[in-house]
């Protein structure tokens, strides 16, 4: 989400004219666009800030601004941290920067107010020249007790359908193929009658995109329709990124997930039921407030049966404001990293057993990019969003090629041509 909320700020920015820095020395004005969810992504961007203070006075006039997230959670607090910092824009606020920066005279201006944001029809700026990202509803209603997405992002409201099937045909246009469409909770996107479903059906019908993917579905609201509609609209690429955050009903109902961990399997097994081979992705948190080593256990076993392709894991980490944060943060750091490490080993052996099964497949890749090792080596995503090398001419840059799997690791599969 923040690197497609970074593409349209960069979007905004270019049209007033401003335009990239090759270095940060030589740039007018440094932007750091951030992230709340844990405390190690906010002492980070400190960090950053402090190596990068002493830039400040290397271009007369150098502007430091700090948007998003955490601009959003910590405002004047940025400024007595950092004063060198001129500028601090939450969430709502950012894209508001190209007028702010002309206001900017050297005393701080800090704007975290809530209210609609001012983006307009903006063709945001890309990494990729065939992928793009399309945001469908911003903020999030949920309030999971360890999180802070509700309060810095605000209520979840969503966009309407017909500027979405809007936005995609002007990537078509502009010769995207892969379209991810991005929600703190997809599945609970509305614009009226139109539900997450009917909207995959809207732009798969009414657009020329090629492929459509979307995160993240939380497991409450993944209907019935929604997985009927990824086995049958072929647009749709067979991944699903669903988090479980943890393997115990305990642990879950003081998380405020609204699942349990029989819900969440018997989805995986409609999942698998109408499409073998779905690739699946989760979300996991490891020693949260009075997680026991028998719920620890718990998540091991989920992970071990369910057999996730891949998972985000983390250490909990406790925010100022949320509803978790009364509660006592009692698993001793120690536990919690022996914890994550023992989850990420099982993961990382359990996605090398997935990514083996995968060798001999064929599988359809949007050709998008160069190995970071070699030009010589194509870089892909397959249906299941896992990265593919491949040797080939630059020419196939944006085209959707047939690759078979020859070899795998944990993260990565190689693969050749099939002529
Ligand atoms: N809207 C998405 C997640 C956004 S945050 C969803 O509901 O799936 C991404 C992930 O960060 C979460 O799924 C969760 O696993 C993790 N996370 C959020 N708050 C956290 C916290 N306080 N400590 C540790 N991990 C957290
Ligand atoms: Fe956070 Fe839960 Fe909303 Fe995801 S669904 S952003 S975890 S509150």
């Amino acid at each position: 989400m923040n690197l497609a909320d970074s593409g349209v700020l960069a979007a905004v920015l270019n049209a007033r004219g401003y335009r990239p820095a090759e270095t940060e020395a030589e740039a007018d004005i440094i932007i750091l666009n951030t992230c709340s969810v844990r405390e190690k992504a906010e002492d980070r961007v400190f960090g950053r800030l402090g190596e990068l203070s002493g830039l400040k006075n290397m271009v007369p006039g150098k502007k430091f601004a700090v948007v998003g997230c955490m601009a959003q959670r910590l405002g004047e607090r940025i400024v007595d941290k950092a004063p060198f910092v001129d500028i601090v824009l939450g969430t709502d606020q950012m894209f508001n920067l190209p007028e702010i920066l002309e206001k900017s005279n050297g005393t701080p201006l800090v704007h975290t107010e809530f209210g609609h944001e001012n983006i307009g029809v903006i063709a945001p700026v890309r990494d990729s020249r065939f992928a793009a990202y399309a945001t469908i509803s911003r903020g999030c209603g949920n309030f999971c007790t360890y999180c802070i997405v509700p309060y810095v992002r605000g209520e979840e409201r969503s966009y309407p359908a017909q500027e979405i099937v809007n936005q995609v045909r002007n990537f078509v246009s502009d010769g995207v193929l892969e379209i991810m469409l991005l929600g703190q909770n997809v599945n609970s996107y509305r614009d009226n009658e139109l539900a997450f479903a009917d909207l995959l059906k809207k732009i798969a019908g009414e657009t020329d995109i090629k492929r459509m993917r979307f995160m993240t579905s939380h497991p409450k609201d993944l209907s019935d329709e929604l997985i009927a509609t990824m086995a049958s609209e072929p647009k749709i690429m067979a991944h699903l990124h669903l988090p479980l955050q943890s393997g115990s009903d305990r642990i879950l109902r003081r998380m405020g997930r609204g699942y349990t961990l029989e819900h969440y399997r018997h989805l995986v097994d409609k999942l698998r039921a109408v499409q073998a081979d779905i690739s699946l992705t989760t979300d996991l948190i490891v020693g949260f407030p009075s997680e026991s080593e028998e719920e620890f256990n718990l998540t091991l076993t989920a992970v071990e049966k369910i057999k996730f392709d891949s998972a985000f894991m983390f250490r909990y980490s406790p925010r100022e404001g949320t509803a978790a944060y009364r509660f006592d943060d009692d698993v001793p750091d120690p536990v919690k990293i022996r914890r994550l490490t023992k989850l990420i080993n099982l993961q990382k052996k359990i996605s090398y057993e997935k990514n083996q099964e995968e060798i001999g497949r064929i599988r359809s890749v949007l050709v998008d990019g160069f190995s970071r090792r070699s030009n010589a080596l194509l870089k892909g995503k397959t249906e299941g969003y896992k990265t593919i090398l491949f040797a080939g001419e630059p020419s196939l840059l944006g085209t959707i090629q047939n690759i078979r799997v020859t070899s795998a690791d944990s993260w990565t599969l190689h693969g050749d041509r099939e002529h």
